[in-house]
């Protein structure tokens, strides 16, 4: 009997995995074609600082609108195309494809001092070539580089802080900034932080409901000397905590969700006053 369970369990097991794999397989295969066939798009979250009022930055965050598959989550496929690295190509056009926009609407007034924060992958980060990649976009479409940013996870630097370091010091000496995303989820050593050449912490989105974390994530940047950024922020309850603690910037629903191009830039011309100091 016990056998009989355990082949049901291997039965239902290997099930399991060809129906992972045919997904996988046709998955590949059509995210192969997703960038020729013009079925990626960027959409742009705004970025508040927390003092000013002011709109200081958007990030850029990718969808797939798969005529066949349907809407898919970027948390679904972009683990797939690194694992396949499909991310090479992809993370090139969203490079290219962000700063064209960001240029696009920096040449409003309203939209002149808004950086554009670009999500890097770990293997796109340890390319030979993306330094290469990021100067052609930048002088392509004449976009200073210190209106985009790139955002790098903890785990992404921590798996191999010194070389992440000589990375992220080669980015800002081309005058981009870079900040590090989904802060606290991670096992970042303290040690290796405070000597990480950056300009901002991304405090996650799981930790910044917690008042004392956050309180001491926004101190600890302080005395490194990086700016603050609240991601997920959903309501005006956190806010008031994060601006009491003197985080610096905010993102989240309780502004806005990521929106497509044209929106954001609409967006940026009917917030071009500040934002009203909404709490305190
Ligand atoms: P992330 O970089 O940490 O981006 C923040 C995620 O939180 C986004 O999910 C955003 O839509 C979501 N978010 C923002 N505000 C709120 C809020 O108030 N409440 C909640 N519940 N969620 C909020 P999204 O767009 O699904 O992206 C998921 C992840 O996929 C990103 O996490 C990033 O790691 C990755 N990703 C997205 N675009 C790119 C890209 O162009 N390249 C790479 N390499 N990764 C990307
Ligand atoms: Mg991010
Ligand atoms: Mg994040
Ligand atoms: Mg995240």
């Amino acid at each position: 009997k016990a056998k009989d369970l355990g082949r049901n369990n291997y039965q239902r097991y290997s099930e399991q995995m060809q129906a992972r794999f045919k997904w996988r397989m046709s998955t590949e295969v059509l995210l192969r074609h997703a960038i020729e066939a013009d079925e990626l798009v960027l959409h742009y979250q705004p970025q508040i600082d927390l003092r000013s009022g002011r709109i200081v930055g958007a990030e850029a965050l990718i969808r797939w609108e798969s005529p066949s598959l349907g809407r898919i989550s970027p948390a679904q496929f972009i683990p797939l195309a690194e694992e396949t690295g499909l991310i090479v190509p992809i993370g090139r056009w969203v490079i290219e494809r962000a700063c064209r926009d960001a240029a696009s609407w920096m040449r409003s007034t309203e939209g002149a001092h808004c950086v554009v924060a670009i999500n890097l992958s770990a293997r796109q980060f340890n390319e030979e070539a993306l330094m290469a990649g990021i100067t052609s976009a930048l002088s392509e479409n004449q976009l200073a580089a210190h209106h985009v940013e790139f955002e790098i996870t903890e785990s992404m630097v921590m798996q191999d802080p010194v070389s992440a370091s000589g990375i992220l010091k080669k980015l800002r000496d081309m005058g981009c900034k870079v900040a590090l995303d989904d802060f606290g989820t991670g096992y970042s050593s303290l040690a290796y932080l405070r000597t990480f050449p950056l300009d901002c912490l991304k405090i996650d989105r799981s930790l910044v409901t917690d008042v004392a974390i956050v309180c001491a994530v926004v101190q600890m940047a302080q005395a490194f000397g990086f700016k603050t950024l609240a991601e997920g922020v959903e309501d005006e309850a956190v806010l008031a905590v994060l601006q009491d603690v003197g985080c610096d910037i905010v993102q989240g629903y309780y502004y806005a969700r990521p929106m497509p191009l044209e929106e954001f830039k609409s967006y940026l011309r009917s917030h071009s006053e500040k934002f009203p100091a909404s709490v305190n």
